[in-house]
């Protein structure tokens, strides 16, 4: 990232602000000759104060020139103070609305991206919030400070430059001289400090994520008395970054001291080349002090130039991966426009391979049908590469090889959008909002009628439930069971109503009771629907239509539970585990007991 290209890529979120910039801009140049006006009046002042010496009785003489300073000066500052308002204000004003621009346009960036983006290593949850976070914050402040700092400030120093020059040339030289100096200095020092800096972003990234993770994984770090190693790790990291920090400072004292230097030299050749001036009469004794004034007004600025630095710095480095998910246009989910009238559920799944982003070959062509309007189930050991047929089918993924027919049509001609309005999941833990139960259904179709959510409610066997919370509808759906919480996710389907159903290992986080509980309201959903289930549960599995049994990324059996198991292949051995899994020996024994 390089300044040019980072103002190129904000220059489109400051246009909609163009009149507020305009105002800061004018504002800006008005101050700018205000912030002269002191030295003048010093220099008109002590010009004619020592005029005024030489003749008699110079304090009665003298009160009238005190008098009209005193209103001049007076009436500047409340000029100035109006400016100084106006700057700031329009200032803070552009840097909050640009603020909200920024990180407005980056959700909705992020809502369009593919799965891929979510779930790879560089984007994960802590990582991509400091990401966003600095990004925006340090963008933000570069705006603001360009408006309230770099740019009042350069101004002033460019006609306060400018005025030196006209007062003389030599004092104006001088003036002019320091400025490549620092600007030389600064630049090493930006240079020196970035590499600093460019690691303490990652220290910060890496410290977050560490946190966050250590929230998610308390249980286990307590269960298995890892603190002190925690400790140990983050303390590792906190040295790391306490070692950084002192480098900086200290390269910053370094750099911070040898500008003075030089700024103090230049004060004392302005004075010594105005003083050698006056006694040589070219210039009035007034001239000592106004030269110092506008050179104070040149260095100011200049002084703060490695801070300038340091934010546009911090900014191309935040800024570049700021931008970098900006604009990963890439990563955009593709979409076909193909709309049916309705849509059947017949899939044809036809030599299909994939890999995911990060080389995983997940699936190695497959091909199966799903009849429409039938269970089918998908067994295979973990990692078989069951869920990732679902993520193909919901468009999630596109298959690396091979097609995937919905009705007859390729599921890339499909409107992404219109295919998961018609696909629904209940998944093993189903995504519960903060919120109440009433909303947490409304998700499934918003702006219904309290009558469909109660509806849906009943129709996943839950209504009764709800109606014994003290709160009933309005309750916290946080505080449900899993086995609630499962069925509202139903409920939830209910509004929605799709013809496809995927159920991918909807009872795995149940307890046997919750299980037996949420089966009315799973039988209920498959009805008259394509249904497409991933399971351990016996039960389920031998309700199906239909099996496909997966191994290792292949489709290695599909038929019917009874063929399958006379079969005596992996089904019969997965059947035959899960089966001995259960005890049903003594289970039956005690039954029939
Ligand atoms: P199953 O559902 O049968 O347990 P999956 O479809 O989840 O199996 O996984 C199949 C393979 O793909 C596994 O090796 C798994 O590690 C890998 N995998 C699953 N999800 C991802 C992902 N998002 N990125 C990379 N690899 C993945």
């Amino acid at each position: 990232m390089t300044i040019s290209l980072l103002f190129k890529k904000i220059t489109p979120f400051a246009k909609p602000y163009k009149n507020l910039i305009f105002y800061t801009l004018v504002l800006t140049l008005v101050g700018s000759f205000a912030a002269q006006i002191n030295a003048f009046i010093l220099k008109y002042t002590v010009d004619t104060i020592s005029d005024l010496m030489v003749a008699k009785e110079p304090l009665s003489r003298g009160m009238h020139l005190i008098g009209i300073i005193s209103a001049v000066l007076l009436v500047k500052e409340i000029v100035y103070s109006f400016i100084q308002f106006g700057q700031k204000f329009y200032g803070e004003k552009l840097r909050i609305f640009i603020a909200r621009d920024f990180s407005q346009q980056i959700v909705e960036k992020i809502l369009t991206y593919k799965m891929a983006f979510y779930t790879s290593e560089e984007n994960e949850s802590g990582k991509l919030q400091t990401r966003i976070d600095s990004g925006i914050s340090s963008l933000t402040r570069l705006v603001q400070n360009f408006f309230i700092d770099i740019l009042p400030l350069f101004a002033n120093a460019i006609v306060a430059l400018v005025c030196m020059f006209m007062a003389n040339v030599y004092v104006g030289l001088v003036g002019l001289a320091v400025i490549p100096i620092y600007f030389y200095i600064s630049q090493t020092q930006a240079g020196k400090l970035s590499g600093f800096r460019r690691q303490m972003r990652k220290y910060r990234e890496s410290k977050n994520n560490r946190i966050i993770n250590l929230i998610d994984s308390i249980l286990v770090i307590k269960s298995f008395v890892r603190e002190p190693e925690e400790a140990d790790r983050h303390e590792k990291i906190q040295f790391e970054m306490t070692e950084n920090q002192m480098q900086t400072r200290k390269t910053s004292f370094i750099f911070d001291s040898l500008k003075n230097f030089i700024e103090q030299i230049a004060v004392v050749a302005i004075i010594v080349l105005t003083a050698f001036l006056v006694l040589d009469n070219q210039i009035t004794i007034g001239a000592i002090m106004f030269h110092i004034m506008l050179f104070s007004n040149v260095s100011a600025p200049i002084r703060q130039l490695h801070r300038i630095y340091d934010e546009v710095n911090d900014a191309l480095i935040y800024s570049e991966s700021f931008f970098e998910i900006l604009e990963s246009d890439d990563l955009i989910e593709g979409s076909g426009t193909f709309i049916p009238d309705k849509i059947k559920g017949h899939i044809v799944i036809e030599d299909v391979s994939f890999e995911y982003p990060n080389g995983t070959h997940a699936l190695r062509d497959i091909s199966f049908q799903i009849k429409p309007n039938q269970i089918t189930a998908l067994v295979g050991l973990s990692g078989a590469g069951k869920s990732t047929v679902i993520n193909l089918l919901d468009k999630f993924y596109e298959p690396t090889a091979g097609r995937i027919l919905l009705d007859g049509v390729d599921l890339r001609n499909y409107d992404t959008k219109f295919l998961r309005k018609n696909i629904g999941m209940v998944l093993q833990r189903n995504h519960i909002f903060k919120g109440s139960i009433f909303e947490n259904i409304e998700y499934g179709k918003i702006g219904s009628s309290k009558e469909e959510i109660v509806k849906a409610a009943k129709e996943a066997y839950i209504h009764e439930q709800i109606m014994e919370l003290p709160q009933g509808y309005d309750s916290g759906a946080h505080l449900l069971s899993g086995g609630q919480q499962q069925r509202i996710a139903i409920a939830r389907l209910f509004l929605k109503n799709p013809p496809i159903i995927f159920l991918d290992e909807p009872t795995a986080n149940l307890d046997a009771i919750a299980t037996e509980q949420i089966k009315n309201s799973l039988d209920a959903i498959k009805k008259d629907r394509t249904v497409i289930i991933i399971s351990h549960s016996i039960s389920q599995i031998i309700d199906s239509n239909e099996i496909v049994v997966m191994e290792k990324g292949r489709v290695v059996e599909k038929g019917i539970h009874e063929d399958l198991y006379d079969h005596r292949g992996t089904y019969y051995k997965i059947f035959s585990a899960m089966a001995n899994s259960l005890n049903l020996d003594k289970i039956s024994k005690t039954l029939n007991h």
